[in-house]
């Protein structure tokens, strides 16, 4: 590892020196990449000196390179990106996320570029399938590529195929597949959807409603957001809940929350993020409700799931206060309310002891006639 200033540095051996050993890259605090030609050190300024590259959002933690074109860097927000040095500068695409509370320690090869290896703040090893980089037109093998399956988690999405194709492909194979399964199944449900289910849930990607539930197309209407928040003030989702009680006539109701949310641990903070503060200050409201109970729990992460759970519940009772969903119970229609929560870390849905099907069950303040 060598110093270049107290803001940048190159790491390890040959890992910043690209170009046949003519170019040397380093990240910056900054976030900028700076190239120096081999030998020219001295002066700080093109063209003999570095060259500046602003493009990272945050400080640039590691590197390492993939060949004489192209280097990863692992950046404070934990993810890890493909960026070419020649000819041009530019990002290529995310080979992978530790997630943003991990910046990336270290980034490494394996000696027969297959996997890279990285290592984040919360001490996790973890191995990035990128042999597709070193393949020959990498695009065009997609067909040979195995059925998608629903088990794995790892980025399967090639940052190459720039102009989706390898998704299209996947779509193709899945009609295909579903169609030899059931021959009908797509002349059937385009005429009509009967879902049963009104899921809200987190817009993460990680919470899936289909998959979670292993329900199929036309089984769940659903709609997402950052945290899954119920509003009285929020358009978008009471149409959704208007559509689906008062035409779809769904009979559940499912407000899922899920641990580990960033949404939910963002509103706990102090940081401003923007815009998306006003959004989350409706968690914070609810913290505000069950200060008491919260700050009883000493165990921050467990405080945090706690305040995950009273914020799927309160959405859930959200939607109970909305005049649609009353009016549903004072006609008479079956509809349930339910608050879950699921854990990222296991899988597992759970119920939030947590449920309501009667007009009678709405606190009475919100009740309207
Ligand atoms: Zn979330």
């Amino acid at each position: 590892m060598c110093l270049m200033d107290e803001n940048m540095m190159a790491t390890g051996d040959d890992e910043g020196v690209v170009k046949n050993g003519t170019q040397v890259v380093a990240g910056s605090q900054s976030g900028a990449l700076y190239l120096w030609q081999w030998g020219e050190w001295k002066t700080k300024t093109p063209p003999s000196g570095p060259d500046r590259w602003v493009g990272h959002p945050s400080s640039v933690d590691s590197q390492c390179k993939l060949d004489e074109e192209t280097i990863c860097t692992g950046g404070s927000d934990g993810i890890l990106r493909l960026v070419t040095i020649v000819p041009k500068r530019r990002f290529e695409g995310v080979l992978g996320d530790h997630g943003e509370d991990f910046p990336v320690e270290r980034v490494r090869m394996t000696a027969q570029q297959d996997f890279l290896g990285s290592c984040g703040h919360d001490l996790q090893l973890r191995f990035w399938d990128v042999g597709f980089l070193f393949e020959q037109e990498t695009i065009d093998q997609t067909e040979n590529r195995s059925p998608v399956s629903a088990t794995a988690t790892v980025n399967k999405f090639n940052p190459l195929d720039v102009n989706l194709d390898g998704l299209l492909d996947n779509n193709r194979r899945w009609a295909a597949a579903v169609e030899q399964e059931d021959p009908d199944f797509f002349k059937h449900i385009a005429v009509k959807q009967e879902p049963k289910i009104l899921w809200i849930g987190c817009s993460d990607s990680r919470a899936p409603a289909n998959q979670i539930v292993q329900l199929g197309p036309g089984e769940i209407f659903e709609h997402r957001n950052i945290a899954n928040v119920v509003n009285h003030s929020d358009l978008n989702c009471l149409s959704v809940l208007q559509y689906a009680v008062e035409v779809l006539k769904v009979e559940h109701i499912i407000v899922c929350g899920h641990y580990n949310c960033g949404g939910v641990t963002a509103a706990y903070g102090h940081h401003q993020y923007g815009l998306i503060d006003n959004w989350l200050r409706n968690i914070k409201d609810v913290y505000r409700l069950h200060r008491k109970e919260l700050e009883e729990i000493k165990d921050e992460t467990l405080r945090l799931r706690q305040l995950i759970e009273f914020n799927a519940i309160s959405s859930a009772e959200n939607v109970c206060h909305s005049t649609i969903v009353q009016n549903a119970w004072s006609k008479g229609q079956k509809l349930t309310v339910h608050a879950w929560a699921y854990d990222l870390e296991s899988g597992i849905a759970k119920k939030l002891n947590w449920c309501r099907s009667h007009i009678q069950d709405v606190n009475n303040i919100y009740m309207a006639a």
